[in-house]
């Protein structure tokens, strides 16, 4: 999802776009006449990012009556951002499928009169290009790319699928397979894919755009081809095949009764493809049908859940070089990727080895991410390893990521007693210990937090900022500040045993522990977990953490809260002391040299026992930490659940999933009768439910 919804930072424009006048009585729209051709600029006014609405959409209608002679119409966007990251998603929001008719219609109209038009019509396009944005570069003769571009669809991450005429745009103009595949996937494609699936008809640098402009009003540009494929899938046969290959293909990462969008995409397809106003006729009913859906309604509220978080990050933190103690699995991540978000970095650790590691895995990390070779490079330079320690006097930020032990944690604190600069923030990414024990340690409590990231950290975008009671707020808003600029979500929290995400995801492994005491079979429990839309089941997520970890967590929740958890069976501690700790230890829970976890449900039938005693408990916990005032409200904590465990977004999180579900307490009661008092109802569930 994070291409789509990470782009709402503001930005100057493409050189001297913002000096273009706007269009008369447009306030979207800047417009250049030059030679006869007229450049329209798209720059949604009060926002660093262009998306594409009613507004933009009835003025563009607008501009099109006043082209006069014009040789040639070219359409860009002037943010440094890009050229639009899609749809506006507040227009559909509470709509009623009429009204998202009407307004889908209307939409249509204005592209296919875009489409229609006997000038010449260009697109130029750079930086994310996405859904809605896409669909008015597509609805336009030719386009451009600027290097750096990228493109796609990502509508099924909200549970929809494109909407405004990408569905037979994009399977008319490209290979229409990887066409579907690109909308099924929801990933963007960037610069030379774009430009090798013909999506763009020339990928220049920014100082040629005006070159590839005249190529294209003069006929220059090469000409484009349609395949072979794409000749044979305009017959219904090949249709259907492929489309039931791509059926099975998204049955194993998307079940059809909790994500009805790809299965709409691929009937569209297989029973439009190649008739492009049929298809159109159908896309419009099949997207309002899918607006509708529960499944849509909850990821649409999981994107505004986001825009939350982030706008908790407001401000800028005056941290340029962060320091980070620890290079192991977080410290390497956590250096690595803020690195690559501009900060400059000093790696410590005491050895060496660790320290090579990092900066391999900090190469990998920005290969994955397509960064070019230059800005690899940069990142790279400005990430150094610090054997010495030199760093910690320099930096604005020291984060300690050192192993999980309070006392080699307090002496590492102790070192850095009048060595970092005077106003300089430490913050510990500890997962388990409080910091009401750590804080008296710190150089200056007032200046120390803990700043929980997620592992992987360059994939899990939450960041757990965790308050105690002698800190200041200026630090917390200062790392805040931070989070926002390494594009990270910060969610405020108290120190709480667990703090918030791994107090509410504890009960989940803990409980199927207990499962498996009782003889319930390890892949029944993860295939079940999986067919309510869990990212892992409990059994893989114990190994996967680590099963020291997993006992740890479940002795020190024992310790710290005030209710029963679930106690953990002797075999655990006996696994933990043979070395079976998990996945990293390559055998634990499952055994990795002889068998794997399922990926997949086998088929939809949730198990509606095992779920309840997996699920109910986390709503339990979530609503304990609402009325412990660990989190501000029940729309950050389901946020929290979602962006750092990957909590079944399509249900909108612990809290939504409580209320849509409405026999919460009742069933936690029947569970306490059965099973004992962990399962007793927390005394929150009135207010907080
Ligand atoms: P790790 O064992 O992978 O790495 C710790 C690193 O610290 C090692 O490279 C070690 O050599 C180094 N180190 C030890 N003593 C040091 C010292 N005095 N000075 C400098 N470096 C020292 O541990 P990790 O998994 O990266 O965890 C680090 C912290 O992050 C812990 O507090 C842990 O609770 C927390 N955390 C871990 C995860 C996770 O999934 N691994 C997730 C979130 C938070």
């Amino acid at each position: 999802m994070s291409d789509f919804l990470n782009t709402l930072t503001p930005d100057a424009g493409p050189d001297g776009a913002s000096d273009v006048p706007r269009a008369d009585g447009a306030s979207a729209w800047r417009r250049s006449d030059a030679k006869g051709v007229v450049t329209l600029w798209l720059d949604c006014p009060d926002t660093g990012t262009n998306v594409i609405s009613e507004t933009v959409l009835r003025e563009l209608d607008g501009l099109l009556d006043t082209l006069g002679g014009a040789k040639a119409l070219v359409i860009r966007s002037a943010k440094r951002s890009g050229f639009a990251a899609g749809a506006d998603i507040d227009g559909f929001a509470d709509i009623g499928r009429d009204a998202a008719l009407d307004l889908i219609r209307q939409g249509h109209a204005v592209l296919d009169r875009l489409a229609g038009l006997e000038v010449p019509t260009i697109a130029v396009i750079h930086g994310n290009t996405l859904g809605g944005g896409l669909e008015l570069a597509l609805a336009c003769d030719r386009r451009i790319g600027i290097d750096g571009v990228k493109a796609g669809f990502p509508e099924v991450q909200l549970g929809l699928h494109p909407g405004l005429g990408g569905t037979f745009r994009l399977t008319r103009l490209i290979d229409p397979i990887e066409a579907m595949q690109a909308m099924l996937t929801g990933k963007s494609i960037h610069d030379r894919k774009v430009k090798k699936l013909g999506l763009v008809d020339a990928l220049v640098p920014e100082r040629h755009v005006d070159a590839a402009i005249e190529a294209a009003i003069r006929g220059d540009l090469p000409a484009r081809e349609t395949g072979l494929k794409a000749g044979a899938m305009r017959l219904s046969p090949a249709r259907s095949l492929a489309a039931t290959r791509m059926r099975q293909e998204a049955e194993k990462s998307a079940p059809r009764r909790h994500y009805p969008a790809p299965y709409a995409l691929i009937d569209l397809w297989h029973d439009h493809g190649g008739d492009a106003d049929a298809m159109q006729k159908a896309e419009i009913e099949s997207f309002a049908t899918l607006l509708e859906s529960a499944t849509a309604q909850a990821l649409i509220r999981v994107f505004f859940l986001r825009r939350t978080l982030k706008s908790g990050a407001s401000g800028a933190s005056g941290i340029g070089h962060v320091h980070v103690i620890g290079a192991g699995a977080m410290g390497a991540e956590i250096a690595a990727w803020s690195a690559l978000r501009g900060k400059r970095v000093t790696l410590e650790d005491v050895k060496l080895a660790p320290l090579g590691k990092a900066v391999k895995r900090a190469a990998k990390i920005y290969e994955k991410r397509h960064l070019s070779g230059i800005d690899a490079r940069d990142a790279l330079d400005r990430m150094m390893p610090d054997p010495d320690g030199l760093g910690r006097a320099r930096a604005d930020l020291v984060i300690e990521a050192a192993p999980e032990r309070a006392e080699l944690k307090e002496k590492i604190y102790s070192g850095l007693v009048n060595t970092m600069k005077p106003d300089a923030i430490l913050a510990t990414n500890t997962s388990s210990l409080r910091l009401e024990t750590l804080f008296d340690a710190a150089p200056d409590p007032a200046r120390f937090a803990g700043l929980h990231f997620f592992n992987p950290v360059s994939r899990m975008p939450l960041v757990e900022l965790v308050s105690h009671e002698g800190v200041a707020a200026e630090t917390l808003d200062r790392l805040a500040a931070f989070v926002g600029e390494l594009d990270r979500l910060p969610v405020r929290v108290r120190d709480y045993p667990g703090f918030l995400v791994n107090r509410v995801l504890a009960p989940y492994m803990l409980e199927a522990m207990l499962m498996l005491d009782e003889g319930m079979d390890k892949e029944r429990l993860d295939r079940a977990a999986l067919a309510f839309g869990m990212p892992m089941g409990p059994v893989t997520l114990a190994d996967q953490v680590g099963l020291d970890i997993c006992l740890e967590v479940a002795r020190s929740l024992g310790r710290g809260l005030d209710r029963p958890v679930a106690d953990v069976p002797d075999w655990l501690a006996r696994k933990v002391e043979d070395g079976e700790t998990g996945r990293k230890a390559g055998k634990g829970l499952y055994d990795y040299d002889k068998e794997a976890p399922p990926e997949t449900a086998s088929g939809d039938d949730e198990d509606a026992r095992i779920i309840d005693r997996l699920i109910l408990p986390m709503c339990n916990a979530a609503v304990e930490c609402l009325r412990e005032g660990v989190v501000d409200d029940a729309d950050r904590l389901d946020a929290a659940m979602i962006f750092g465990t990957g909590w079944a977004p399509f249900r909108g999180g612990p809290m939504h999933y409580a209320r849509v579900r409405g026999d919460v307490p009742d069933t936690l009661r029947r569970l306490e009768e059965q099973h004992g008092p962990r399962f007793a109802p927390d005394p929150g569930w009135d207010r907080f439910a």
